[in-house]
């Protein structure tokens, strides 16, 4: 591991060629070798899609395992929306955790990383974190089971699921909508932010799943726009980190609103005292299941961050470092769609080839771009968080995120996936 945070020189190039005038972190570049390997992660036993292998061990209550999507008895449209939106095979959570999850038990499903000391030497913000295990599988797990527990043919809300944060509440809503393409399933996002007046209205034309952040859904639900007498499924995502970002009046306040039968699923990367509490309040009898993961580390892999003093200096320190970039493939991390489209229109208007991939492309002009990426005629890719997965580009060896991500662990996230891909196809 490598940390500068000084102008610099690198032997096999002339990144920091320049000297900046540093005062706060800003840009931060990740780089890692095209030889890394993580041995830890054996495919021999593994069956689910590539990359979404857990790594590590499962423990579990619950013993069934059902390792294709059509023994799952799940609905015909929603067998359809699953293999549309591309998936082929469950990912070893999702062949444990699907099955309890529609047949009504209580389930906490917990990924952890292995250790949990910290991984690298970091400033504030990102000292002594752990990071959850992501990318298994595990919003898909829960989209799956709420889709195939509603009735779409009852106007009201039958799923609930609380998120931390505004983003995470955004791409769970996302996935429900893709997954449900076919059923005609009705969802809202019913996050911070937002026009209120809007929210009202979506909630009361009556849709089938509400995925919010606790704050606002317990708003709506005081205002009684959001009714909850047919809700059957609660869902807590990163219950560890809602709890720790102080919901818990809220969390607990949206359950006192609940039927008393509902069905709880709780996702957590950690169970600290505050979730064991929770779950201990409102579940009954839960299967659990518990990924520990073999941790990945940053070994290997040369981090770099650039201190500019300014966010509007980052476009020219990106600029000064293209020629850089494109000798092999680099991708950059933005935070926002909106962002992607802004920093590919302005290095776009100063004569740099760039190409640029957000979630609100359509599934066709993804694949076009990712066409154009690997086979190099376009060598620096700008997207977002959400598309990592995606890219499974064997000279990607430059990671560059031009905004630290808002959600800490994607720090972690943004080039593991990217390094399962690179791994795999060395
Ligand atoms: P988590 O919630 O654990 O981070 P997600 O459910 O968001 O995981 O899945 C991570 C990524 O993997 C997403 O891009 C999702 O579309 C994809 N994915 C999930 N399940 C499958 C599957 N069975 N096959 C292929 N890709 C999948």
């Amino acid at each position: 591991m490598e940390i500068m945070s000084h102008p610099m020189e690198i032997q096999h190039g002339s990144i920091f060629g320049k000297s900046w005038n540093l005062t706060f972190t800003s840009v931060l570049l990740t780089f890692f070798p095209s030889h890394f390997r993580d041995d830890n992660r054996s495919q021999e036993t593994y069956d689910g899609p590539a990359g979404m292998e857990v790594g590590g061990i499962i423990e579990s209550n619950w013993d069934e395992v059902v390792d294709n999507f059509d023994a799952m008895n799940l609905k015909e449209k929603l067998l359809r929306g699953i293999y549309a939106y591309g998936f082929e095979k469950p990912s070893a959570i999702q062949q444990r955790a699907i099955i309890p999850c529609i047949k009504g038990r209580d389930v906490i499903a917990q990924a952890q990383s292995g250790k949990k000391e910290k991984r690298f030497e970091w400033e504030k913000p990102f000292s002594n974190i752990s990071f959850p295990l992501t990318g298994t599988g595990k919003t898909a797990t829960f989209s799956i089971a709420i889709l195939q527990t509603i009735d779409t043919e009852v106007r009201g809300c039958q799923a609930l699921v609380l998120a931390p944060t505004r983003e995470l509440a955004t791409q769970i809503q996302k996935v429900v909508v893709a997954l449900g393409d076919f059923m005609n399933a009705q969802s809202h996002a019913c996050i911070g932010g937002t026009n209120v007046r809007e929210d009202m209205r979506n909630l009361e034309q009556g849709v089938h799943v509400v995925v919010g952040t606790p704050g606002r859904v317990q708003d709506m639900i005081q205002r009684k726009f959001l009714r909850t007498n047919d809700i059957k499924l609660f869902v807590l995502d990163e219950a560890d980190e809602m709890l720790s970002r102080g919901f818990k009046d809220q969390i607990q306040e949206v359950f006192k609103k609940l039927p008393n039968d509902v069905q709880v699923i709780l996702l957590s990367a950690t169970m600290p005292p505050e979730v064991l509490e929770v779950s201990k309040y409102f579940m009954r009898d839960p299967v659990r299941i518990l990924v520990k993961k073999e941790e990945l580390t940053l070994e290997g892999i040369r981090q770099f961050y650039v201190n500019v003093k300014q966010e509007q200096w980052k476009l020219g320190t990106l600029c000064d470092l293209y020629d850089t970039l494109s000798i092999t493939q680099a991708v950059i991390f933005c935070n926002t769609r909106r962002k992607v489209d802004q920093l590919t229109e302005e290095m776009t208007a100063k004569n740099f080839t760039v190409s640029a991939m957000h979630g609100e492309m359509d599934q066709r002009e993804r694949d076009m771009i990712m066409k154009q990426f690997r086979s190099g005629s376009s060598r620096v890719l700008i997207t977002t968080d959400l598309l990592a997965r995606g890219i499974d580009v064997q000279q990607v060896s430059l990671v560059i995120n031009y905004d630290l991500p808002s959600i800490r662990e994607n720090y972690i996230h943004r080039w593991e996936k990217i390094s399962f891909h690179v791994k795999s196809t060395i």
